[in-house]
C-alpha cells in the first residue's frame, strides 16, 4: 500500500524503535558520574533508600532512584536498601560479589533490623524482606521478585504469632519456596504449580484462596521435596543465605537470552548492570482490611486527569495483575478504606507535582495502613504524550523547552498514520509485535507467487508467512502489509518492512500459519483462509477478521490545513500537536526542507511547514511520453541529432521548473542534474533482445530496435551504482547539463517576469574531485549568463553539490572552493563508506546483523555517526574552512529520522531535507535538539 499518493520516498515513517521511554529524561546531576572517578577508589555499594534519589538511576537502577526519592519525600516506603549496579558490574566481570559487598549490606541489614525491631528470619517475630531487580531502563527478562524471604521452617511459626493467622504464615512460606526455587534456584516452575492443582484436586476445591492451613503446610512440605530432588540440596533455611543467593540470581539475570535480547532491541547497552533492592514486607493479604494495587496519576491514554488504577482485596503482590481474582476499580477504595484513599489520593497529587509528569504507582495496604512500593514515570500512547505535555505547560508546571523533551518524533509520526476506524474494529485474531506502523486490509495470501499474482490483478493482498526470507521480497513489495507468526522487531520481514515503509505485524505465535494448506488458524480454531479478508495494525501489533475500515489521522488532517487547532470539531489532540509545533518553529536552528520534485508535494510540503525543496529530483521528467526523447538522445549519432533530441526536452524541463517554483515562490529550491545511469530509461535488456531475436527470425528486424539493443548492451553495467551517473553523465554527454540549467534559468526568468520569487539552487550529483565541478560550473556559468543577458534579469542562481562519495568528503576544502553549498546526500554516501548496495544487503545480511548485535539499527535508517557522521562533520568543518558562508544541508532519507536530526543539529547544518510527511517530525526533532542543550535535559530513549 502506498499510503500516501504522490510521494515515493520509501523511508517514509520508518519505524517506531523504541517506546519512548520517558521516565528516563529526567536530566542526571553530577554526582552520579562521582562514583565512576577512578575504579580503584573505594566505592560505596550499598544506599539505603534515604541515601539515594530520583537522578541516580544509573547507580540504583529506576526502582531503587524511585524508592530512594519517595523515602526522601517523606512517603510511607517500607525501609530498605538499594546495592548498587557497580556491586553488579563486577560480579558480572569477576565471577564474584565484590569483596566489601558482604559487610556492607550486613551493616545496612544490621540497621534495617534495628529500625524495624526485628531481626531477619528471627523466629519469633521475623523481618521479612523482598529482593528486587531494577535496572536503569525496566527490561523484561531480569529476575522476578521473590517476596517473603527470611521465612523459614522454624520463623513460620513466629510469623503465625505475630499475625494471628496461621494460613497467611503458611501461604507466605509456600510462595517463598515456589519464587525461590524457580527464579534462584532455576527449578522448572510447572512442578509447583502442578503440585498445587493436584492439592487443590485432593481438595476438591477451585482457587488456592480455599486452601487452608493444613493444606499448605502439607504444601510446603511436597514443596521443599521438589526443591531437594531438583537441585539436589535443600531449601535453604538460613535467611541471609536466602537473600544472598537471591541478590546474586538478580546479578545473573542480567545476562539471560531474554534480557541480552531485550537489550539488543532497544539499543539498552550491555554494560550498565542492573542495582538490586531489599525490601522489608509488607502484607496485602493479611485479610479484607488489606490489599494491593496499581495507579496512574492521569489516564495514560488520554492523559486525562483523574482515578486510574486498580485494587484487589486481600491479596499479595502480582496478584492484582495476574488476573487471578477481578479486581475493583481504584475509585472503589474510597469505600473500602477512605483513609488509605485520601492519603493515596494526596500522594499521587504530590508525585505529580515532584516528578512534573505523569507517574504509576504500586502500593500496598496492610491492615488500614498505606505503602508505596514503586513510582516511575508512566508510560503513554502517542496521543497521550502530546496532551499530557500541553497540560502540564498549562498547569505551570513545566515550561516549553521541557513539553519538547516530552513528546518524540517517533511519537508524532505515530500518530500521523491512517488508523482502523475503532468503532468498527472487528474480532481481534491475535497480537502480534508492532514491526512497521501503518494500518492494512487485504486478502490473505500465503506465499510471495500468489501475492505478485493477485496485486497484479488489482487485489489487495497482505502477505502471511511464518517468516520471511529474500525469497519473499517481490512478494512483500506487492502486498499491502506483512505477517509472520515468528521472528522479532529485527526478524527479516520486520527490518524490510520497515524499510519499505510497509505496515508489518510479525511474530504472532498464537497464529499457526500453515502455508501447504494456505490457512491460518487463531485461538478459538478460527480459520483464515487464502483468499479471506483480514486487517493488520503495524502499530498495536493486533490482528483483525475482516475489513476493518480506514480513517485518516486528524493530525495530518490538521497539517494538511483540513482541521484547525481553534475549530469546534478539532480534538484536544491537533490542539496539542498545534502548540507543541509553534513550541518547536520557535526554538528550532535547523531549517526543513522538502524532498520533492513536483508542483503537488511541494505544495504539500509547503503545508506542513517546508521552508524550501532541499532535493528535487529531475529523473521522473525524462520518463514515460518524454523517454522516446532521451532515447533519441542516447541513440544519437551526430552532434545535430543529439541537439535536436535535447532541444525537444528542454521546453518541458522549463515547463516543470515553472510549476515547481511558483509553489516554492520565495523559498529556496535545490534542483539537482540528471542523476541514475541511462540505462534506466532505455527497454529491459531481455525484453528487448528477446523481441529483436523474434523480429530477426521473422526478418523484420526494426531498425531503431536494433541500434537501441546495442545502445543498451554498450551501456550495460556490472554495477550500476558505481558506473555512469551522476555528474560522470554530465561531463560525456555534451549538453545533457546545459540543457538542464538553461531550463532552471529560463523557468526562473518566466518566474520573475510574472513577478514571483524563485530562488532556484543548482545541484551536481556524485562529485568526487572539485575538477568534475568546476568543468560543470563553467559550463554552466555561461548558460546562465546567456539566458541572463537575453532576458535582461538577475537570476541570482547558485550552484552546489551533493557530497555523497568519500572521496568529495575528504576533498571538501578544494570542493567549497567552486561550491555555493554542501548537500550531503547520505544514501549514497551511507553505501559508498560502508561498500553495501542498499537493495542487496537489505534483504540479504542485515537481519543477521542486527540479530548479532554488529549495530542496533539500520545505518540507512538512522546515521552511523561515528563512520559516516563522521565524514559529515569533517567535510563541513573543511568545507566551512574554505567558505565560511557555505551552506550545508542533507537530502539523505537520513533527513526525516529523529535521531539523525539530533546529529545535523550537533554539526551544525543549516537545513534537513526529507520526505513531506516527515516534515512535521523533523521540525519536532530540531527544536528537540536545540532545547536539549538549555533546560530539557533528555537522553533520548
Ligand atoms: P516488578 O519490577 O515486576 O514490578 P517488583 O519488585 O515491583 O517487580 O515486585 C513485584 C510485586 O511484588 C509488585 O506487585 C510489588 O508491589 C510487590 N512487592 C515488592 N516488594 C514488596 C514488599 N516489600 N512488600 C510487599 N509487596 C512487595
Ligand atoms: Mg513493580
Ligand atoms: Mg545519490
Amino acid at each position: 500500500m502506498r499510503m500516501y499518493p504522490g510521494t515515493f520516498d520509501l523511508g517514509m515513517f520508518l519505524a517506531v524503535r523504541a517506546e519512548s521511554r520517558h521516565e528516563e529524561t529526567i536530566p542526571v546531576p553530577e554526582e552520579q558520574h562521582v562514583a565512576q572517578v577512578s575504579p580503584k577508589a573505594r566505592q560505596k555499594l550499598v544506599y539505603d533508600f534515604h541515601e539515594g534519589n530520583k537522578d541516580l538511576k544509573d547507580l540504583l537502577g529506576g526502582k531503587g532512584a524511585n524508592l530512594a526519592e519517595m523515602t526522601n519525600l517523606g512517603l510511607p516506603v517500607p525501609p530498605g536498601f538499594t546495592i548498587t549496579t557497580e556491586a553488579c558490574k563486577e560480579y558480572l566481570e569477576t565471577g564474584d560479589e565484590p569483596k566489601a559487598l558482604r559487610d556492607e549490606v550486613s551493616a545496612h541489614l544490621d540497621a534495617l533490623e534495628q529500625q524495624m525491631g526485628k531481626k531477619l528470619g528471627q523466629k519469633n517475630d521475623p523481618l521479612l524482606v523482598s529482593v528486587r531487580s531494577g535496572a536503569k531502563f525496566s527490561m523484561p527478562g531480569m529476575m522476578d521478585t521473590v517476596l517473603n524471604i527470611g521465612l523459614s521452617d522454624a520463623s513460620v511459626t513466629g510469623l503465625t504469632a505475630q499475625s494471628g493467622d496461621e494460613r497467611f504464615a503458611w501461604d507466605s512460606y509456600r510462595r517463598l519456596i515456589q519464587m525461590f526455587g524457580k527464579t534462584v534456584l532455576g527449578v522448572d516452575g510447572e512442578l509447583f504449580e502442578d503440585a498445587l492443582d493436584e492439592a487443590k484436586k485432593a481438595k476438591g476445591v477451585a482457587t488456592d484462596v480455599e486452601l487452608e492451613a493444613k493444606d499448605l503446610k502439607k504444601l510446603v512440605k511436597l514443596f521443599k521435596g521438589i526443591v531437594s530432588r531438583e537441585t539436589g540440596r535443600d531449601f535453604p533455611q538460613d535467611p541471609r543465605e536466602q537473600m544472598d543467593l537471591a541478590v546474586r540470581a538478580v546479578f545473573e539475570s542480567w545476562n539471560t537470552d531474554r534480557a541480552k535480547l531485550y537489550r539488543r532491541q532497544e539499543r539498552i547497552p550491555h554494560d550498565l548492570g542492573t542495582a538490586v533492592n531489599v525490601c522489608s514486607m509488607v502484607f496485602g493479604n493479611l485479610g479484607p482490611d488489606s490489599g494491593t494495587g496499581v495507579a496512574f496519576t492521569r489516564d495514560p491514554a488520554s492523559g486525562h486527569q483523574g482515578v486510574y488504577g486498580d485494587y484487589l482485596q486481600n491479596a499479595q503482590g502480582e496478584d492484582v495483575v495476574a488476573g487471578i481474582r477481578n479486581t475493583v476499580p481504584l475509585a472503589e477504595l474510597e469505600n473500602v478504606d477512605k483513609k488509605s484513599y485520601d492519603q493515596l489520593m494526596q500522594i499521587m497529587e504530590t508525585l505529580e507535582t515532584h516528578y512534573k509528569d505523569l507517574c504509576d504507582i504500586e502500593f500496598t495496604i496492610e491492615r488500614g495502613k498505606l505503602w508505596m512500593l514503586q513510582t516511575r514515570v508512566g508510560k503513554r500512547t502517542a496521543a497521550a504524550a502530546f496532551r499530557i505535555a500541553t497540560q502540564l505547560v498549562d498547569q505551570g508546571l513545566i515550561d516549553e523547552a521541557e513539553a519538547l523533551q516530552r513528546v518524540t518524533g517517533h511519537q508524532l509520526a505515530q500518530l500521523m498514520f491512517p488508523r482502523f476506524d475503532s468503532d468498527h474494529a472487528g474480532d481481534t485474531l491475535a497480537r502480534g509485535i508492532a514491526a512497521s506502523p501503518g494500518a492494512a486490509v487485504g486478502k490473505a495470501v500465503f506465499d510471495s507467487y500468489t501475492a505478485i499474482k493477485w496485486s497484479r490483478s488489482g487485489e489487495k493482498v497482505i502477505l502471511i508467512r511464518r517468516e520471511t526470507n529474500p525469497d519473499d521480497l517481490d512478494g512483500m513489495i506487492a502486498a499491502e502489509g506483512i505477517l509472520t507468526s515468528r521472528g522479532g522487531k529485527t526478524s527479516h520481514a520486520a527490518v524490510v518492512a520497515r524499510g519499505m515503509g510497509k505496515t508489518c505485524v510479525c511474530g504472532a505465535e498464537e497464529l499457526e500459519v500453515d502455508t501447504k494448506r494456505r490457512q491460518l488458524t487463531a485461538p478459538g480454531g478460527i480459520v483464515i483462509d487464502e483468499g479471506d479478508l483480514i486487517s493488520i495494525d503495524g502499530s498495536s501489533g493486533k490482528v483483525y477478521q475482516g475489513e476493518v475500515p480506514v480513517v485518516p489521522s486528524p493530525v495530518v488532517e490538521y497539517f494538511e490545513g483540513r482541521m484547525h487547532a481553534g475549530a469546534e470539531d478539532a480534538d484536544e489532540l491537533v490542539a496539542s500537536v498545534h502548540r507543541m509545533m509553534a513550541y518547536a518553529d520557535r526554538v528550532r536552528r535547523l531549517r526543513v526542507r522538502a524532498n520533492a520534485d513536483n508542483a503537488e508535494d511541494a505544495a504539500r510540503a509547503r503545508r506542513f511547514g517546508a521552508q524550501g525543496i532541499g532535493l528535487c529530483r529531475t529523473e521522473h521528467m525524462f520518463l514515460g511520453e518524454r523517454r522516446q526523447h532521451v532515447e533519441r538522445l542516447i541513440l544519437a549519432e551526430s552532434d545535430k541529432e543529439r541537439e535536436a533530441a535535447l532541444e525537444e526536452l528542454t521546453p518541458l524541463q522549463k515547463g516543470d521548473f515553472v510549476q515547481l517554483f511558483e509553489a516554492m515562490d520565495g523559498l529556496p529550491v535545490t534542483v539537482r542534474l540528471l542523476d541514475p545511469p541511462l540505462h534506466e530509461f532505455l527497454p529491459d535488456i531481455t525484453e528487448l533482445s528477446v523481441r529483436v531475436a523474434l523480429a530477426e527470425s521473422r526478418k523484420d528486424a526494426n531498425e531503431n530496435d536494433l541500434r537501441l539493443l546495442q545502445a543498451v548492451h554498450r551501456l550495460h553495467e556490472q554495477n550500476p551504482m558505481l558506473g555512469l551517473r551522476g555528474v560522470r553523465l554530465g561531463l560525456v554527454i555534451p549538453g545533457l547539463f546545459a540543457m538542464q540549467v538553461r531550463a532552471i534559468a529560463e523557468a526562473a526568468a518566466d518566474r520573475l517576469d510574472a513577478n514571483g520569487d524563485p530562488r532556484a539552487e543548482i545541484m551536481i550529483p556524485l562529485v568526487g574531485t572539485v575538477q568534475e565541478l568546476e568543468l560543470v560550473r563553467d559550463e554552466a556559468e555561461q548558460v546562465i549568463a546567456e539566458v541572463e543577458a537575453r532576458r535582461g534579469v538577475d537570476l541570482k542562481l547558485t550552484l552546489g553539490t551533493m557530497i555523497e562519495l568519500p572521496r568529495a568528503a575528504l576533498t571538501a576544502a578544494q570542493i567549497a572552493e567552486s561550491a555555493d553549498f554542501f548537500s550531503f546526500g547520505t544514501n549514497d554516501l551511507t553505501q559508498t563508506v560502508w561498500g553495501f548496495s542498499r537493495d542487496d544487503v537489505e534483504a540479504s545480511f542485515f537481519t543477521a546483523y542486527l540479530e548479532r548485535g554488529i549495530f542496533g539499527v539500520s545505518p540507512f535508517e538512522t546515521i552511523d555517526r561515528d563512520g559516516v557522521g563522521a565524514l559529515v562533520r569533517s567535510a563541513s568543518e573543511a568545507g566551512r574552512a574554505t567558505r565560511p558562508d557555505l551552506k550545508l544541508g542533507v537530502c539523505g532519507e537520513h533527513g526525516g529520522d529523529p535521531e539523525s536530526v539530533h546529529f545535523f543539529h550537533e554539526v551544525g547544518l543549516d537545513y534537513v531535507s526529507c520526505s513531506p510527511f516527515r516534515i512535521p517530525v523533523a521540525r519536532l526533532e530540531a527544536a528537540r535538539a536545540a532545547s536539549a542543550g538549555n533546560g530539557g535535559g533528555s537522553d533520548h530513549r
